[in-house]
């Protein structure tokens, strides 16, 4: 069966982040840590964490996965802003522990002229800072549509960081559909060849979960603007091909897509109908 959720507002909390994911019957779901626009995150309060965990466990959900805020950049050209990130990944970092054994997915960020070697070797370092042994969450990095500067919109990118990571068995990767497919991966005619480019590349093994976004702009674009599923250029097909493919089943989905509650309910209904 199909693990799939939606990404929903922390600010009722987390256990009624769990009750909101049942109502749209989804397993699973991914919350902001914090204001993506960056800022304190509120206090964590344990009973509602445990409360969550109860519910999770009560109703079999799957791993779900906390998102750190988009603008965080370890590759900043400006020191402030890469300490900003490091503080901000070890402070959800260490959150994370009171819902223990989940995931958190994360930008790997934008080397701003840098050059990419740079930013691939910032992002590790900061990796290489705020992972510890004991930890119990699995960190992934998302692949990115390649607007900009940012780092992450090819597998080998994506390798030479896990490859600098000391840690690297608490390091997996988030595939998001609408990026791989900016970034010129052509799921939509040819899913078998980059999947077996990803096995190439960095091993399906590190494939940890999914982002299941339609795009508004065609193949290679760079753009990174999600659509409602079966309403872009990618289309209903290639999300049937991608959600019975024997590898790609078995992951947690996640929908980013530009949608309101009931409008989740109606695309986690569709999807889970193939
Ligand atoms: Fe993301
Ligand atoms: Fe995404
Ligand atoms: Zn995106």
């Amino acid at each position: 069966m199909l693990n799939i959720g939606c990404h929903l507002s922390v600010s009722g909390g987390f256990e009624n982040m769990g009750k909101e994911a049942l109502k749209l019957d989804a397993d699973t779901f991914q919350f902001f840590t914090r204001n993506p626009r960056g800022g304190k995150a509120k206090d964590i309060d344990k009973n509602d964490t445990d409360k969550l965990l109860v519910l999770m466990e009560n109703n079999n959900f799957v791993k779900i996965l906390a998102h750190a805020p988009y603008t965080l950049n370890p590759c900043s050209s400006n020191e402030r802003t890469r300490e900003f990130a490091l503080e901000t990944m070890e402070d959800d970092l260490k959150r994370m522990e009171y819902l223990p054994n989940n995931m958190y997915n994360f930008h790997p960020g934008s080397h701003v002229g840098q050059g990419v070697e740079k930013g691939i070797e910032m992002i590790s370092q900061t990796l290489n800072k705020v992972l510890w042994e004991e930890m119990s969450t699995t960190v992934l990095l998302e692949t990115m549509a390649g607007k900009g500067s940012e780092v992450g919109s090819k597998f080998q990118e994506l390798k030479a960081i896990i490859d600098r990571v000391e840690l690297n068995n608490k390091m997996g990767v988030c595939l998001d559909t609408c990026h791989v497919f900016d970034g010129g991966y052509n799921i939509k005619d040819n899913l078998e060849s980059v999947l077996e480019e990803f096995d190439r590349v960095i091993g399906l093994n590190r494939l940890k979960a999914l982002h299941l976004n339609d795009s508004k702009n065609p193949l290679g674009s760079r753009k990174d603007r999600h659509e409602k599923i079966g309403e872009g250029y990618i289309g209903l097909d290639a999300f049937k091909a991608i959600l019975t493919h024997p590898v790609l089943k078995k992951l947690p989905c996640y929908l980013e897509t530009p949608n309101d509650l009931d409008g989740y309910k109606k695309e986690i209904a569709l999807l889970k109908s193939f």
